[in-house]
């Protein structure tokens, strides 16, 4: 099997397993009670954030830990709404961002939320300067995403944050795809909020952490116990927790040599597949590009099509596209990005990781080049 799709999740590390292991078997007490065994699960939880905080430039008291990457972002923006609506009631986003941020954003227009949507360029970038002149006197915050999910595209985060502060507006992040594979800094980048997801870099999934700083002053999400500073309920995630931190330490520590490699898989499958594969488009910009993405448009095919006959190839890709209800919708993403919807149904997705091998990459393209032949010689011209 050649697996493809590390965007949509990756492959849990098994060092990430093992330090996972002790907290269900030997150290499973809860980490609000008296006795020595919760002592471990509560020491387990400090080190947890405290390595999270220390990726991050943040202090420990500012990671909660959530179940992903979603949860965070409803987190972020609901509890940002709730607190600040008195003094406004405007959100800026992007038309790009992922769905938790988007349907978020829907919910809230309904409370009474006032939400302007960014449009990109055709590469997917969120232009600076449109976003200042979208900022209004009852702006509270701006959300937009450090890289997208489905082009690769990386945002000029740090422009963005330097605006948000400028005008003394919050700052969120939706960096489920850029923590662990980009160096993070919230304080350089002037970010308030951030949400990351562990599954993303090779953690378990349905642990996820969000950074609240200092001035943000968030709201519960969660009611219940006393647990994440009485601001989001529930016996922790132990387990979970501790494997986030395990696979975010992994993550940190080698990042610059793991991202040298991707690129260079990454380099490597854009350059055959442009070379090879007539009538194809790059989607997302071809620099300021996550390491491990690649994202074609093939002119004439459908994204499901391939999705299929690569998987009986055993290879492992994802579509620009969602079949929902019976009908294909093309991606969000790329229409924002002005492409055609017969160009966004044509998408394919190919996200890397250091373990794929250019052995891996030749039978993928040599695959997507029978396929592509095979199908576009069945239509009728
Ligand atoms: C995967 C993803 C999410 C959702 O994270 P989950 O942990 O799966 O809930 C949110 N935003 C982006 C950009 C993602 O890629």
């Amino acid at each position: 099997m050649i697996y493809l799709d590390n965007a949509a999740t990756t492959r849990t590390a098994p060092e990430v397993v093992e330090a996972m292991l002790p907290y269900f078997t030997e150290y499973y007490g809860n980490a609000g009670s008296i006795y020595g065994l919760a002592g471990e699960s509560r020491k387990a939880l400090l080190r947890a954030r405290e390595t999270i905080a220390g990726t991050l430039g943040a202090e420990a008291n500012e990671i909660y830990f959530t179940a992903g990457g979603s949860e965070s972002d409803n987190w972020a923006l609901k509890a940002v709404f709730e607190a600040w609506q008195d003094k406004g009631r405007h959100i800026i986003t992007s038309r790009i961002e992922h769905h938790a941020v988007l349907h978020t954003c829907e919910y809230l227009e309904k409370m009474g939320a006032r939400v302007t949507y960014l449009d990109v360029d055709s590469e997917g970038l969120v232009d600076p300067g449109q976003l200042e002149r979208a900022i209004r006197p009852d702006t509270i915050l701006i959300s937009v995403m450090t890289a997208n999910n489905e082009v690769g595209t990386i945002q000029p985060v740090k422009e963005i944050g330097e605006i948000a502060a400028a005008h003394g507006i919050l700052f969120h992040t939706d960096a489920v795809q850029a923590y662990g594979h980009l160096p993070m800094a919230v304080q350089e980048y002037h970010i308030d909020l951030l949400s990351a997801s562990a599954h993303k870099f090779n953690g378990p999934k349905g642990t996820g952490f969000l950074y609240v700083g200092k001035k943000a002053g968030i709201r519960s999400f969660i009611h219940g116990g006393q647990q994440e500073r009485g601001r989001r309920a529930g016996t922790e995630n132990v387990p979970g927790i501790v494997g986030m931190a395990a696979a975010a330490r992994r993550a940190h520590e080698h990042m610059e040599e793991r991202a040298q490699k991707e690129r260079m898989l990454r380099d490597y499958l854009i350059g055959r597949i442009e070379a090879e594969i007539p009538d194809v488009a790059l989607n997302g910009h071809r620099a300021r590009r996550l390491p491990n993405n690649v994202n074609f448009s093939f002119a004439g095919m459908e994204g499901e099509t391939m999705l299929i006959m690569l998987d009986m190839a055993q290879i492992c890709a994802s579509a620009g596209s969602a079949c929902t209800s019976g009908a294909v919708d093309p991606s969000h993403v790329l229409l924002a990005m002005g492409l055609s919807k017969e160009r966004a149904r044509g998408s394919l997705r190919l996200t890397l990781s250091e373990e794929n091998t250019r052995e891996e990459l030749d039978t993928v393209v040599e695959e997507l080049a029978r396929i592509v032949e095979r199908v576009r010689g069945m239509m009728v011209r």
